[in-house]
């Protein structure tokens, strides 16, 4: 199979590049020639698999001409080792816990298995140089990488956060594991961080010098093992004898990697009614989709900051997938919502049903519930585990909540940074001296 470029189609690439490189060397984002298409016998015979096994054969089906089958085999089993629940709510929809993985955010599965598979091709070129790894971060983007490529040889990660708006307990979980993850604190916004990233991909000295990548969704590898949880949404419905011809998805959206992802699990069968794309205060996707018009802003903090994207990067994979305004308006209803309105959500759904909604999630479940009609099932993807923001969350809900061991654990854990100002010739000092 091969890749091209969103921003030229005569610019193509194999797997093995689109992975390493991240974004194309034309500065387009790379996105399969085809999908397959699942027969539906093949959606039928997998509701008697269990998520390990249904996720590989899926996989197996998009990349098999790409990865060998025992080494996807590996990777995919490695990569979906934690459950996936999806949880029936007492309005009669459903919520897909995404974020009982390592970091308990639903980006440790993109994250997980984009290092697997950059581990296999670097073992086949042991003549590589280190493989440097730059992602900026706002909390939950730096984390899950940072525990994915933790210990992986022949790879570095350097993790960049903006000093004052990051969280505890999102900072403890990258800034403690040492070894080849690198935390760099700068005295700057989120988007001054994603600037000194974009810029030293840019920058011809150091690319001469060592070898850099992303690993944010930009990369195509974190959007594949995504696809595959859409899937298990459907299968566990199935199983439950739900009626799932009119399935509804509502994905909090930040850069589009997730909602991409459900729209290429559309493209290979999956029977999905509409995607509601559900943004914060930033919320450019919403105007595209009311006005036709892709207008990135700078970034507004808010208490979802996970959702904070003033440029979401996948959105050339979503026109490409679906061609025009009018075909994105048919497939994607779009909301937006403020930090009130957050905070009224969770507030509502945990007094009048029990169920604690991290800000994220909350967004999409607020926006399920505006949007759905009779007759069709929704589901809402559900993205970090709500103790991630807990002295956030004490605060909206008036009670303290307990943090799960594995975040407590962390904590435990020596923080150790680097501190830089927010100008490129710092950063580009640190890499240099570090190559
Ligand atoms: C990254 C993230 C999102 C947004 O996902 P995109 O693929 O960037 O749209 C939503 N929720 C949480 C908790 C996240 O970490």
């Amino acid at each position: 199979m091969l890749y091209h470029s969103t921003s030229n189609h005569q610019n193509t690439a194999r797997l093995e590049q689109v992975v390493i490189k991240g974004l194309a060397p034309d500065g387009g984002l790379y996105v399969p020639d085809s999908l397959p298409h699942l027969p539906k016998a093949f959606l039928r015979n997998m509701s008697a698999m269990t998520l390990q096994e249904m996720a590989y054969a899926i996989a197996a089906y998009t990349l098999n001409s790409d990865v060998p089958a025992d080494v996807l085999h590996d990777i995919v089993f490695d990569t979906f080792n934690f459950p996936i629940p999806l949880i029936s709510t007492s309005r009669g929809n459903y919520v897909l816990e995404l974020f009982h993985g390592p970091t308990m955010a639903f980006k440790d599965v993109g994250t997980r298995f984009m290092a697997r598979l950059l581990d296999y091709y670097r073992t086949r070129h042991p003549e590589w140089p280190t493989l440097n790894v730059l992602v900026p971060t706002s909390g939950d983007t730096g984390s899950a990488v940072a525990n994915s490529f933790l210990g992986l040889p022949g790879v570095h990660v350097y993790v960049l956060y903006p000093r004052d708006t990051i969280n505890r307990i999102q900072r403890a979980q990258f800034a403690t594991l040492g070894h080849n993850v690198t935390a760099v604190e700068v005295n700057g916004t989120f988007d001054d961080c994603k600037n000194l990233v974009e810029r030293a991909f840019k920058d011809d000295e150091l690319n001469s010098v060592m070898r850099l990548t992303s690993a944010t969704s930009i990369n195509y590898a974190r959007l594949v093992p995504q696809m595959l949880y859409y899937f298990w949404a459907y299968i566990q419905l199935e199983k439950m004898h739900v009626d799932a011809r009119n399935l509804v998805f509502a994905v909090p959206c930040s850069n589009l990697g997730n909602l991409t992802s459900g729209l290429m699990a559309q493209r290979m069968g999956l029977p999905v009614k509409r995607f509601i794309s559900v943004e914060n205060q930033n919320n450019i996707f919403y105007n595209y989709v009311k006005t036709g018009l892709f207008t990135p802003k700078p970034t507004q903090y808010s208490i979802a900051p996970a959702l904070d994207a003033g440029c979401p990067t996948n959105f050339d994979r979503i026109i490409e997938l679906l061609g025009s305004h009018d075909n994105v308006c048919r497939h994607i209803h779009a909301y937006s919502y403020n930090d009130d309105q957050i905070i009224e959500t969770i507030q509502h759904t945990y007094h009048d049903e029990r169920y604690l909604l991290d800000p994220h999630t909350a967004v999409a479940y607020r926006a399920l519930g505006e949007d759905l009609q009779p007759g069709e099932t929704g589901i809402v993807l559900a993205t970090a585990h709500p103790a991630k923001l807990k002295n956030l969350m004490e605060d909206i809900i008036g009670e303290s909540i307990a943090l799960p061991d594995q975040l407590a654990l962390f904590l435990d854990g020596k923080i150790n940074v680097t501190k830089m100002s927010n100008g490129f010739t710092a950063f580009k000092r640190l890499l240099l001296d570090n190559a």
